[in-house]
């Protein structure tokens, strides 16, 4: 069994002493229990390991300090104390699940450690976030149907989804070193464009920036070069799952894409929510996988009968844009579209096994992003390029101004959470990032 089973830190009936995890609304309810970095906005000890609970942050160094837990709990928190989590998460799923654990039992109702823990609490409102690992290697996937069929009908009108699509979880290999945590700003991006009738290139700065609603999920326990992971085996490897950003440069992309993909049109910045939600944590909102019956079904090596049953994840998605002038205005981000991870045409574990069956080492902290996770709807599309139809049909915000494609000192949110048909919700918090002018 290689998904994570259904235990007592899932309990829907279970609270914390924490009173803000038990309002039914917050995304950090004691059945979430995601982990990020963070560290004091003034005064700081420096960034370390914590994890969410209501309104409040469990300082996992303190909690290691304290020597609160025993065993191979004891052992997890140790290593969560660090700056990045790359160390746990790298043990694998033994030792995540064993911290879960501890960390449930010291955090319920009536926990003898409620005092002890209470010393451990750090207010969200205090601090600021890192990235929550090293990461070592990102790759794109380009998981949603509808996406790569909206976006393939804009570049090649007669041919949009390519033969392969439907075979092979296409992806690329993409830039570590400007992934950012939430909070991110970055100057749009210059380079080289060609309009359509011009007959020479220009260069300058991005006309066409947009933003792509993915999510991500990092790998934990790596696997040695050489060696592939099972599609049986692939969730062991696979730690826990964020909100994603993967700005976009479409004028640049639309020049350079040509024959070896994305390059300068998303190597400038990409944004992740600080939190990464475990897989344990999202046991709950598994949800069955197929490819529809007259599609190409995955080769044997993208199935098993679990990833059929429960590959899937029931997770909603929405991103929401604040122009500067809404903000100047005191005015909250709007919502453009919603969406869900549950439309992907490929499982977190068909793409990791995927990424593997060549024999490419993965390492702890690397991020696999899903692609833009569009939905079927038009109203679930999740790009300006998409929701614009290529920058035609200009979207009119509440404010009277509009946009075709994203202008400096605009900031785009993407939100996530689950709920399927459960008694608990858990979220994902958000994932922000605002453009400035180019430099
Ligand atoms: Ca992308």
């Amino acid at each position: 069994m290689t998904q994570s089973t259904l235990n007592e830190t899932h309990n829907p009936s279970l609270k914390s002493w924490v009173q803000s995890a038990n309002d039914g609304k917050t995304d950090f309810p004691i059945q979430n229990l995601p982990f990020a970095s963070f560290n004091e906005t003034t005064g700081g000890k420096g960034f370390r390991g914590g994890v969410a609970i209501g309104d409040q942050i469990v300082d996992l160094k303190a909690v290691s300090e304290a020597g609160l837990f025993d065993g191979l709990a004891k052992d997890a928190v140790d290593a969560a104390a660090n700056e990045k989590l790359n160390t746990f998460m790298a043990m694998g799923k033994e030792a995540w699940s064993a911290l879960r654990a501890a960390l449930s039992g010291a955090l319920a109702e009536g926990s003898e450690q409620q005092t002890a823990m209470e010393a451990c609490l750090v207010a969200q409102s205090d601090v600021e976030y890192g990235n929550p690992c090293h990461i070592p290697d990102y790759t794109d996937f380009y998981a949603s149907v509808h996406h790569a069929t909206n976006i393939g009908a804009l570049f090649r009108p007669d041919n949009p989804l390519l033969p392969n699509y439907k075979w092979i979880p296409i992806g690329y290999h993409g830039r570590s070193s400007s992934i950012g945590v939430s909070g991110q700003s970055f100057p749009r991006p210059k380079g080289q464009t060609k309009a359509p009738d011009a007959a020479e290139p220009s260069f300058g700065p991005c006309k066409r920036l947009d933003f792509e609603l993915e999510m991500g999920a990092f790998v934990g326990k790596g696997n040695d070069i050489g060696e592939s992971v099972s599609i049986e085996d692939a969730e062991d490897h696979v730690f826990g799952m964020c909100l994603f950003n993967d700005w976009s440069a479409r004028d640049i992309q639309g020049w350079e894409y040509q024959p070896l993909g994305p390059f300068l049109a998303k190597n400038f910045a990409s944004t992740i929510s600080p939190w990464i939600v475990t897989m344990e944590a999202l046991a709950p909102y598994r949800v069955a996988f197929s490819h529809p019956a007259d599609d190409p079904q995955p080769l044997p090596y993208l199935t098993s009968d679990e990833n059929s049953a429960k590959g899937g994840l029931d997770i909603e998605l929405e991103v929401l844009l604040q122009t500067e002038k809404m903000r100047n205005a005191g005015e909250a981000a709007v919502s453009l579209a919603t969406s869900n991870m549950k439309y992907s045409y490929w499982t977190i574990a068909q793409m990791m096994t995927h990424h593997t069956v060549g024999g490419c080492n993965m390492q702890a902290g690397d991020l696999m992003a899903t692609g833009t996770m569009s939905g079927p709807d038009a109203s679930e599309a999740c790009a300006m390029i998409e929701l614009t139809s290529g920058g035609k049909n200009p979207i009119t915000l509440p404010n009277g101004e509009t946009r075709t494609f994203l202008e400096d000192g605009d900031t785009v949110v993407v939100k996530g959470f689950c709920k399927s048909d459960q008694p608990v919700r858990i979220g994902f918090g958000e994932c922000a990032g605002t453009v400035l002018p180019a430099k």
